[in-house]
């Protein structure tokens, strides 16, 4: 049996770590932290329990997959939210996204003076767009596909004007929708991969497909139960995680495969090595000596987040699961975001509470309020905002929601860019890796296999086919169909 040493147990190394004991590989995964899931993990403070990142949940099925391959009877239940997100503008107009297209588009209409069938006819383009591009930019390794089909034929897909490449989420939406208020609606989706909708390619509009169309999700138990969930399957299968195990270096032999990787000086020798460490941190710390693929690590990153978790002694009714309260000058907070390296004064806020769902989340007659605000990833340590921003986020919260919710916050923690760094390695707190503000990056992420170390495979956010949960979790995929193929057991 060959065996495979896997690094990070994010959900995307948890996931691969997962299909690899499945293939028959003994696998044993190293952890810096002293508890799983990386992004993905949990608070719990004074009563109050907390997702910590994601909390946004589409394709299930990609972790119902991971049960049945196993055969396991472990459950993962997660119901279908039927109002996905409640929307709050700054001149009182308030907007509730329904899960039903049909319901959603008459809301639209109703709210924003939309043609109901301009808003159908977009979600069906968007739903054509995913059919005919996933298997393409999801399935499998792009980096091989150049090999099969020449390298002109491949540019030639992916610069079509079909793919709208040259043009912005925002221009294209700004073209279809009349009022400029459901085009921010869905020029927001951009920020599900932390990237900038007035230069993100046209094509990323259709990311709004996979929760109209194909559903947004919330495990029964909250977010974390998919950390836990993945966990149990490790142990099912097999697999060891080692805990409070930093890897410092992966030693690379004269016959380009890893001899060893270092972890709390030991040597551990694998015949394969997996890599779920943001790309950026894996070349100069852990591989600082190899070939470093400067144009990809200098890409441009994605945003991060400011998030504070507030447990609340009162019950709001006209908030969700999601809420969003948009900032009145969108592209004003996107300049701001990215060139400018600050978050801006009126910053859009997204409210997440899951105890709406899971009770046992906040005591009786409370609410655990998970409030994110999109801010630059870390570039420069010694900017501080933090007081600024609490006070501009509790202003506009009072001012949308007419309270003064300063008074209702009996618990308060927060998580920075420089914590999320700290605390999952990702280059400045980023949250996908890079950003897909320009088309190259958009799609050409680096591949989840090394080009110069034989035995090295990448998995996780930083990697294709990108950041988010669903995407991690197609990386494992494509990373454990590279090793079938190439590593012969
Ligand atoms: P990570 O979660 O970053 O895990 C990497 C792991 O590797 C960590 O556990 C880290 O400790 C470990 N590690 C790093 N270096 C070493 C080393 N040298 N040795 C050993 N271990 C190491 N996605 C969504 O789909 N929906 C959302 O709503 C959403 N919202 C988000 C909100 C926030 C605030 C955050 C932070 C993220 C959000 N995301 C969301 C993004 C999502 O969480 C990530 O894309 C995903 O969890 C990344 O998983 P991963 O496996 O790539 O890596």
């Amino acid at each position: 049996t060959k065996s495979v040493g896997i690094i990070g147990a994010g959900i995307a190394g948890l996931a691969l770590a997962i299909r690899l004991a499945n293939q028959g590989f003994k696998v044993t995964v190293f952890e810096k932290n002293s508890y799983p899931g990386g992004k993905l993990s949990e608070l719990n403070l004074n009563g109050f329990r907390f997702d910590k990142g994601p909390s946004l949940f589409t394709m299930p099925g990609l972790i119902d997959e991971l049960t049945s391959l196993q055969g396991s009877s472990l459950q993962f239940k997660y119901q279908k939210l039927q109002v996905i997100t409640n929307y709050f503008y700054s001149d009182g107009t308030q907007l509730k996204a329904s899960a039903n297209i049909e319901e959603f588009a008459e809301e639209v209409h109703l709210k924003l003076n939309e043609k109901k069938e301009t808003i159908l006819k977009y979600m069906k383009r968007n739903a054509f767009y995913f059919k005919t591009t996933e298997d393409l930019f999801l399935k499998q390794s792009l980096h091989q596909l150049k090999n099969f089909i020449n390298l002109k034929t491949f540019k030639g897909i992916l610069f079509s004007p079909f793919l709208g490449l040259f043009s912005s989420m925002n221009k294209k939406n700004i073209n279809i929708f009349s009022n400029p208020k459901t085009a921010q609606l869905f020029n927001r989706y951009a920020t599900y991969n932390g990237s900038n909708p007035y230069k993100a390619p046209a094509l990323m509009n259709m990311i709004s497909h996979l929760e109209f169309n194909l559903g947004a999700y919330l495990p029964n138990e909250g977010m974390h139960q998919i950390t836990t969930h993945l966990v149990k399957l490790t142990e099912e299968a097999n697999v060891i995680i080692k805990y409070n195990s930093k890897v410092d270096t992966i030693e690379v032999g004269s016959n380009s495969r890893i001899a060893f990787i270092k972890c709390n000086d030991v040597n551990y020798a694998f015949d394969i090595v997996a890599s779920d460490v943001d790309i950026h941190v894996l070349y100069k710390y852990l591989l600082p000596k190899s070939f470093t693929p400067k144009k990809l690590i200098q890409q441009e990153k994605s945003s991060s987040a400011y998030v504070f978790y507030w447990g609340i002694n009162k019950e709001f009714s006209e908030l969700g699961l999601h809420n969003i309260l948009f900032s009145d000058d969108y592209k004003k907070e996107f300049d701001y975001l990215f060139s400018k390296q600050f978050p801006i004064d009126d910053p859009t806020i997204y409210i997440n509470i899951t105890s709406k769902y899971c009770k046992a989340d906040a005591p009786e007659g409370c609410e655990n309020w998970f409030v994110m605000v999109n801010v630059p990833h870390n570039k420069n340590r010694s900017i501080t905002y933090e007081t600024d921003l609490r006070k501009n986020v509790i202003n506009k919260i009072n001012t949308i929601l007419k309270t003064t919710i300063e008074k209702h916050i009996i618990t308060e923690s927060t998580l920075s860019p420089v914590d999320i760094e700290n605390q999952t390695s990702s280059f400045g707190g980023s949250l996908y890796g890079n950003s897909s503000n320009n088309k190259f990056a958009a799609f050409l992420r680096h591949s989840n296999f090394s080009s110069t170390i034989k035995n090295l495979y990448l998995v996780g956010g930083s990697v294709h086919p990108g950041g988010g949960i669903p995407l991690c979790l197609f990386s494992a995929k494509i990373a454990s169909q590279l090793i079938a193929e190439r590593e012969k057991k």
